[in-house]
C-alpha cells in the first residue's frame, strides 16, 4: 500500500485522525471538533475528520480568491498537463482507493474499482475536450439598422472560486466531475466532500496536490453539511456552487446562494414503463440491474415500474427468476455478493424500513424482501403500490423496486410528470418509434429506450429537471457550465 504517498493525510492512531488540505498544507484544524466515520460494512470506525472553523474557511477562501486570476492566466496547455497527471495518479492508486471506498461507503469491490477507473478516464477526457472550447466573433450588421461598425469578440471566462460539494455514493467520481472542469476553465476550487466519503475525498485531494497545482488553487475542507454547509454556500467569496446530493439539500442550498451560478444534480426517482410488446427477458434484467446495483443507491436507479396488470403478471415472475442469478445480498468485500451490499448506515435502513412498513399498511404487497439487518436491506419488490405511498413519493435510496399498476400509457406519463423529480425514465418496447414518441411526453432530463437509466457515457448530456437538478453536465457541457461568456465589443472608427 502506498502509504508514503498519502502519509500527510492522517496521524498514526487507530482509527486514524485525518487532516484537511488548506490549499498548501495538511492541517488538523483549529476547532478541535471532529466527525467519526463509521463503516456501513461492519460498523467499525474508519477514521475521523476535522470540522473546519469559520475562520479557517474565511482564510482559505481569501487565498483561493487571490490566486484565481494567475491560475486563469496560466497557459491552458499547463492546466491540461496537470489534469492528465491527476488521471495518472488516480490510476496508479486504483487498488488503494478501491479498498478505502469499499470500507468507507460499502460499495462492492467491482463497483468501487470501476468508479476509480472511470474517474481517471473522465479526467483525461476533460483535459482533451477542453482544447476544443474556443471563442467566436459576431458581426453587428446582421441586426437591422446596424452596419459593420462593431464586432463582438466572445470568449469564455472563469466564474472565480467554485465550491464543489460531492455526495456519499460517488465520492471520487462526482468530486472529480466538478473539480476537473472547474480547474481547467481557470477557476480555483474549494472542495467539500461528503462526511461519509470524506476519506475518499481527502485522498483525491492529495492526488490533486501531488499533481503539482500551485498553492491556493485548490483546497479541501471537511465538516458536516449541517455544521459548515450554510456558511460555505452563502460565503461572499464563493462565486459559484457545483453540488450533487438530495433534492432537499439542493433546494435549501439554492435558497442560500442567490444570484450565483449553480450546477446541481439532485435526487432522482426514476420509472420504468413497460409496453405490452416489450422483450420481457431484457426488461426484467434491466429492471433488476437498474434497481439493485450498489444497493439502489444511485440517483439513476429504477425505483418504480409502471405497467398494466397483465404485463405485471407476465413480467414479475421473470424479474424474480433473474434475481436468483443476478442478486445476492452480503458483505461488499465478498466475491459472492452480487449488487446488494449495505446501505449507507443502519439509521438509513431503519428509515426505509419504516417507509416500506407504512406502504404495506396502506395496501402494498411484499413480493420479496421487505426486511433489514443493521445496514443490510433485503432486495425488495413491492406490488400494488400507489404513487402517493412513501416508497414512491420519496426517494428511497436503497434496494427497493415498487410495481404500480396502470390502466393505460397516458396514466404512466401523468404519474411521472406529477412528481417533484425529473432525472431520468426508461421505456421498454420492441417498437423504437413508440419509445421515441412516448419519451416526448415525459418531463425528465433523459429517457432511455430499452435500457435502464444511467449517467454514462460521460460525454452525453446529463441533467435533471424540476427538483432533480439545475444546469447540464457531460464533459463538454460541464466545461461550459464551469465558465461564463465574456464579450468585448470593438467599435470600429468609421
Ligand atoms: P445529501 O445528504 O444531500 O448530501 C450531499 C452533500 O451535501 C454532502 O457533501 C453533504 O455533506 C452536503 N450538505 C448537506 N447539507 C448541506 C448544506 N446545508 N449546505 C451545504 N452542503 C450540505 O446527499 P447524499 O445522501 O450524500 O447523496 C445522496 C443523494 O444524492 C440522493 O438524493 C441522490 O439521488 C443524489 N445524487 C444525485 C446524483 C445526480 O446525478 N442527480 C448523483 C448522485 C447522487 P455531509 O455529508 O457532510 O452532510
Amino acid at each position: 500500500m502506498p502509504n508514503d504517498f498519502f502519509q500527510p493525510l492522517s496521524d498514526t492512531q487507530t482509527p486514524p485522525g485525518y487532516n484537511y488540505f488548506n490549499g498548501s498544507s495538511w492541517v488538523v484544524g483549529s476547532s478541535g471538533k471532529t466527525n467519526a466515520i463509521t463503516s456501513p460494512v461492519d460498523n467499525s470506525v474508519v477514521g475521523s475528520v476535522p470540522v473546519v472553523s469559520t475562520a479557517e474557511i474565511d482564510s482559505i477562501l481569501k487565498k483561493l480568491k487571490a490566486a484565481q486570476p494567475a491560475w486563469e492566466a496560466t497557459p491552458l496547455n499547463q492546466r491540461v498537463k496537470l489534469m492528465h497527471l491527476v488521471a495518472d495518479w488516480v490510476k496508479h492508486h486504483e487498488e488503494y482507493l478501491t479498498a478505502l471506498m469499499v470500507r468507507e461507503i460499502g460499495k462492492s469491490v467491482g463497483e468501487a474499482k470501476s468508479e476509480i477507473i472511470r474517474t481517471a478516464e473522465l479526467t483525461d477526457y476533460f483535459a482533451d475536450e477542453v482544447q476544443s472550447i474556443h471563442g467566436e466573433t459576431v458581426d453587428s450588421d446582421n441586426f437591422p439598422g446596424y452596419d459593420k461598425g462593431r464586432i463582438a469578440i466572445i470568449d469564455r471566462a472563469a466564474h472565480g472560486v467554485v465550491l464543489c460539494i460531492a455526495p456519499f455514493n460517488y465520492p471520487v467520481n462526482l468530486a472529480a466531475s466538478k473539480i476537473v472542469p472547474a480547474l481547467l476553465m481557470g477557476n480555483t476550487v474549494l472542495f467539500k466532500p461528503p462526511t461519509q466519503g470524506a476519506l475518499c475525498g481527502l485522498h483525491l485531494a492529495r492526488i490533486f496536490e501531488k499533481a503539482g497545482l500551485p498553492p491556493d488553487v485548490f483546497a479541501c475542507v471537511t465538516g458536516g453539511g449541517s455544521q459548515v454547509g450554510d456558511y460555505l454556500v452563502s460565503h461572499p467569496l464563493v462565486d459559484s456552487v457545483a453540488f450533487t446530493g438530495s433534492s432537499d439539500t439542493g433546494v435549501a442550498i439554492a435558497g442560500r446562494a442567490p444570484m450565483k451560478p449553480l450546477l446541481f444534480e439532485c435526487g432522482g426517482n426514476n420509472a420504468a414503463i413497460v409496453f405490452p410488446d416489450a422483450d420481457m427477458a431484457l426488461t426484467a434484467k434491466e429492471i433488476v440491474k437498474g434497481g439493485f446495483s450498489y444497493a439502489g443507491q444511485r440517483c439513476t436507479a429504477i425505483k418504480y415500474v409502471l405497467a398494466t396488470q397483465n404485463i405485471i403478471d407476465t413480467l414479475l415472475p421473470v424479474v424474480l427468476e433473474q434475481m436468483k442469478t443476478l442478486v445476492k445480498v452480503g458483505d461488499p468485500r465478498s466475491p459472492e455478493t452480487k449488487l446488494v451490499g449495505p446501505v449507507i448506515s443502519t439509521e438509513v435502513a431503519k428509515t426505509y424500513q419504516g417507509w416500506i412498513d407504512e406502504s404495506v399498511s396502506r395496501g402494498a404487497k411484499v413480493v420479496c424482501g421487505g426486511t433489514h439487518e443493521n445496514a443490510y436491506m433485503q432486495p425488495t419488490i413491492l406490488s400494488g403500490v400507489a404513487p402517493d405511498m412513501p416508497v414512491v413519493a420519496r426517494e428511497l435510496f436503497g434496494p427497493v423496486i415498487s410495481f404500480i399498476t396502470i390502466t393505460g400509457m397516458g396514466e404512466a406519463s401523468a404519474i411521472i410528470n406529477a412528481t417533484r423529480f425529473g432525472l431520468q425514465a426508461c421505456v421498454f418496447t420492441r417498437d423504437e418509434g413508440t419509445g421515441l414518441q412516448f419519451a416526448k411526453s415525459l418531463n425528465v432530463g433523459s429517457v432511455q429506450v430499452n435500457g435502464s437509466p444511467q449517467r454514462g457515457p460521460d460525454h452525453f448530456p446529463f441533467l435533471g429537471v424540476k427538483q432533480s437538478g439545475i444546469g447540464v453536465q457531460g464533459v463538454h457541457y460541464s466545461l461550459e457550465a464551469m465558465s461564463r461568456l465574456k464579450s468585448v465589443v470593438l467599435n470600429k472608427p468609421q
